[in-house]
C-alpha cells in the first residue's frame, strides 16, 4: 500500500529581486496506489510548481503544509531518498546531462533505487526490452541524456525511466506535451502498463484533455490560481475540454494579488 498525501501546501517562489511570490495557496490531494489522478488547469496556475515543490527544487519554498509518502516526510528527504521511497517525478522541462549516456544514467538510477547495481548484461537486456515496448531505437541508449532530444524523445525517455525504476507513485508533469498522436499512444500505453501492475499510483499533470482519452483517470482535479477549485471523475475532463477553464477563472482572478 502506498499513499502520497499533499496537505495544505503553500509554496512561494523567489523572484529575481529576492521577493517571495506565493504560487500554491493551500493544495490538498491524496493519491493512493491503484489510483490515477489528473490535475488539469490553465497555464500559469501552478501545476509545475506543485511538481517542483514535491521534487524539492530549491527555488520553490514551502511556507506551510507538507507532503508525505506513507507517512514519511517527503520534503525532508534527499532527492535519492525520494526515489528510494518510491516516488518518481517527471518534470515538464527535463534537464540535459551532456556526456552522460541514457544507458549509464538509467543504470545509475536503477542502482540507486534498488540499492545494488544490476549485472550489466541483465540490465542491458531489461533496458532493451523496455525500449522495445516504447518503440525507442536501440541507438538512443548511447545518446546524452535529453541533449537534442525532441519533445517526443524526452517523454519516451521519462516513461522508460518509469518502467525501469518501478516507483510506487509517479508524478508526471505535461507528459503529453510535444507529442504527435503516435508518440502519445506509445507513451500512454507505457503509463497504462505501469498503472495496471498492482501497487502503483499516478498523478498526471496536464493542460489538455488529450492524454486522458488514452489514460483514463479515476479522479480529476481542476487547478486554478494555486489551488484545487473543483474535483470529479473523468467526466470533468470532458467538460473542461468542451468549455475550457473559463467558468473557473473569474473567481480565481479576483483572488490573484
Ligand atoms: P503551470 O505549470 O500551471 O503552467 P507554473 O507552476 O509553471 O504553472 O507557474 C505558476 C506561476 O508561477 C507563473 O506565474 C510562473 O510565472 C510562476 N513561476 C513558476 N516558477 C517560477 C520561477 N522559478 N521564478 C519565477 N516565477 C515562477
Ligand atoms: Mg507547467
Amino acid at each position: 500500500m502506498s499513499t502520497l498525501t499533499i496537505k495544505d501546501l503553500r509554496v512561494s517562489v523567489a523572484e529575481a529581486d529576492g521577493t517571495l511570490r506565493e504560487i500554491l495557496r493551500g493544495v490538498n490531494l491524496t493519491v493512493r496506489d491503484g489510483e490515477t489522478h489528473a490535475i488539469m488547469g490553465p497555464n500559469g496556475s501552478g501545476k509545475s510548481t506543485l511538481a517542483y515543490a514535491i521534487a524539492g527544487h530549491p527555488k520553490y519554498i514551502v511556507t506551510q503544509g507538507g507532503v508525505t509518502l506513507d507517512g514519511e516526510d517527503v520534503l525532508a528527504m534527499t532527492v535519492d531518498a525520494r526515489a528510494r521511497a518510491g516516488l518518481f517525478l517527471a518534470m515538464q522541462y527535463p534537464i540535459e546531462v551532456p556526456g552522460v549516456s541514457v544507458s549509464n544514467f538509467l543504470r545509475t538510477a536503477v542502482t540507486a533505487v534498488r540499492g545494488e547495481a544490476p549485472k550489466l548484461r541483465d540490465f542491458m537486456k531489461e533496458m532493451r526490452g523496455a525500449m522495445g515496448d516504447l518503440a525507442i531505437d536501440a541507438k538512443f541508449a548511447e545518446r546524452s541524456v535529453n541533449e537534442g532530444f525532441s519533445g517526443g524523445e524526452k517523454k519516451r525517455h521519462e516513461i522508460l525511466q518509469l518502467e525501469l525504476l518501478d516507483p510506487k507513485i509517479a508524478v508526471l508533469d505535461e507528459t503529453d506535451s510535444g507529442l504527435d498522436v503516435d508518440a502519445l499512444k506509445v507513451v500512454a500505453e507505457g503509463i497504462n502498463r505501469f498503472r495496471a501492475r498492482p501497487g502503483h499510483g499516478v498523478l498526471l499533470i496536464t493542460h489538455y484533455n488529450r492524454i486522458l482519452e488514452y489514460v483514463r483517470p479515476d479522479f480529476v482535479h481542476v487547478f486554478v490560481a494555486g489551488r484545487v477549485v473543483e474535483e470529479g471523475g473523468p467526466e470533468l475532463a470532458e467538460i473542461l475540454e468542451k468549455e475550457g477553464y473559463e467558468r473557473f477563472t473569474p473567481a480565481a482572478e479576483a483572488t490573484v494579488s
